[in-house]
């Protein structure tokens, strides 16, 4: 599997392109923004979408969702805590932060510790409330690969300020649900620099 990270709009929200080279069958984990950008970096590769991943519905996290569902006609997935606020211009922040409402339903509601096997890839559910009610990170257990969209950062966590945020949920679900995952397990967050599972369980200030 190839993973290619793509750092889209106002925010700097990083959009994961998950490759499955043998098939050519892909993924996209928070297509953020410019979804006709996103469309090219597809054809350039003569890749085959096969799903849309949400790791939460933040605004800066689904604006390319819609255009991307209709032009490859594929399921948007996103965990089954998250209904509300992705339906919610004001919850999901769409409105004030980008003067843009939008209001979404994924077509498949997950839940927790479900496995989603697309594209040839299996990544398990790790529903990880706290930043909102329906965050979720995304386990790939065979490549040691994690997910964390906005739950876990490189030295950091999510905010918990927005609506239905709660500092002590966030850094109970990382604790119960990320930190115990392998030290070599690598974290790709929805902002800012990579990380690894070893590195925040040593030196996260909020888990020291
Ligand atoms: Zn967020």
């Amino acid at each position: 599997m190839q993973i290619q990270c793509y750092t889209l709009g106002s925010v700097g929200t990083h959009c994961y392109l998950l490759i499955q080279e043998e098939t050519g069958e892909a993924l996209l984990v928070d297509p953020a923004d410019r979804g006709e950008f996103l469309e090219e970096k597809l054809t350039q590769q003569n890749l085959t979408l096969k799903g849309i991943l949400l790791t939460h519905g933040h605004g800066d996290h689904i604006m390319a969702v819609s255009r991307l569902r209709e032009t490859y006609q594929v399921p948007v997935l996103a965990h089954q805590g998250e209904q509300e606020l992705l339906a919610d211009p004001e919850q999901n922040l769409s409105q004030a932060l980008f003067g843009c409402p939008v209001s979404l339903a994924a077509d498949r509601w997950l839940g927790d510790g479900e496995l989603v096997e697309l594209a040839g890839l299996c990544l398990r559910v790790l529903h990880t409330p706290g930043h909102t009610p329906g965050s979720c990170c995304y386990y790939m257990e065979k490549e040691g690969v994690l997910f964390s969209g906005d739950t876990l950062f490189c030295a950091s966590v999510g905010r918990t300020d927005f609506p239905g945020g709660s500092m002590s949920t966030l850094l109970h679900s990382i604790r119960e649900k990320l930190l115990p995952l392998p030290d070599e397990t690598k974290v790709y967050p929805g902002h800012a620099e990579l990380t690894a599972i070893g590195e925040e369980r040593r030196y996260n200030p909020y888990f020291r």
